[in-house]
């Protein structure tokens, strides 16, 4: 089967693919000559309706990752075209980043590092005391695979009591992972220490945690975006930060990526920033890649995808 690889995979996916399909690269000059491809994995590369249109051939296009924001869903549908993803392969690696995200910011690790390197007179200076997770409130925004694992390890590894608020997620769910569904964002807002954002962008989610909903949060709360740019509205966020309205907030996804560095939010000593590193680790690539290219060794061999959008 004819498979273009539009982004860089991993070795390890990219010599599997190999074995099983007809693959083309991204380094390849022939990469945009879409004419007989019947395949795509694309991780950030935009399938837009003028693109699907040079692919006559397209039976399938394989998400390696989970966000399919870079997707036309619903025109690669309207020409039969299978939409994928792989699902479970990266939440392990964003739910520990967000795990560091929150040890970073309550024990001001980058600012204490900043500060180290400035120079400084003293041994634990106030001003970079931090404070403890453990009994502390995790607020969940969106409980789908990686609200929820990282909901379960700091449960467990900090005896966190975990809020949720996602209208989509079941009481009974909840409960049963001793966790608390709240029924509005606003009470969420107000009563979490860490408050992590794991759900899609969607015309709901588009600045969702903006001026007031900042406003409602302790002046201690850390807030964790690891989900998409523009959940959160970033010039309120600024203002927050740079006000003390917020004791920190890490962000690994912004609305324009890469982040530059004059980004304001940069200048916020207070303010942690990674460009949309969540999946980035070894074992997350090798997952996403092996896992894109079986649905389409799948379609080839004629069964159905395993992850169906
Ligand atoms: P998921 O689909 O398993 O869960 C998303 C959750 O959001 C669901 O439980 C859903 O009910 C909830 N939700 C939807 N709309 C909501 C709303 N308006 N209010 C509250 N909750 C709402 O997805 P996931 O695997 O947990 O991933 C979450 C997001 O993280 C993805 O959509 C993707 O954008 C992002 N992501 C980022 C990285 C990264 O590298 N930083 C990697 C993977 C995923």
């Amino acid at each position: 089967m004819k498979t273009y690889i539009l982004d860089p995979i991993s070795n390890e996916a990219l010599a599997y693919a190999k074995v099983h399909l007809d693959v083309v690269c991204w380094d390849n000059p022939q990469i945009n000559d879409y004419a007989e491809v019947e395949a795509v994995i694309v991780r950030t590369f935009k399938m837009t309706p003028v693109i699907i249109n040079q692919m006559p051939k397209l039976k399938m296009i394989a998400k390696h990752g989970v966000g399919v924001d870079n997707i036309d869903i619903s025109y690669a549908k309207s020409k039969g075209i299978r939409v994928t993803n792989t699902p479970d392969a990266n939440m392990n690696s964003v739910a520990e980043l967000i795990i560091g995200f929150a040890f970073n910011c309550v024990r001001r690790m980058t600012q204490s590092q900043f500060a180290v390197l400035q120079g400084l007179e003293a041994n634990s200076p106030l001003n970079l005391s931090g404070y403890e997770l453990s009994g502390k409130t995790l607020g969940l925004i969106g409980l789908g695979k990686i609200g929820m694992s990282a909901g379960k390890k700091l449960r467990d590894a900090f005896a966190m009591n975990v809020i949720v608020y996602d209208p989509f997620a079941m009481a009974e769910q909840c409960n049963s992972l001793g966790f608390t569904k709240i029924r509005s964002l606003d009470e969420l807002c107000s009563k979490g220490d860490i408050i992590s954002i794991s759900v899609p962008l969607t015309k709901e989610t588009k600045n969702m945690i903006a001026r007031h909903e900042i406003s409602l949060m302790k002046e201690t709360a850390v807030l964790i975006n690891t989900s998409r740019g523009g959940i959160v509205n970033e010039d309120d966020l600024y203002e927050a930060l740079k006000n003390q309205k917020l004791f920190g907030a890490a962000f690994d996804v912004f609305v324009q990526e890469p982040i530059s560095k004059n980004h304001p939010l940069l200048t916020c000593d207070n303010f942690i920033g990674t460009p949309h590193n969540g999946a980035n680790t070894a074992d997350a690539l090798i997952r996403m890649g092996v896992g894109a290219v079986d649905e389409i060794i799948r379609l080839k061999n004629g069964e159905e995808p395993l992850a169906k959008l």
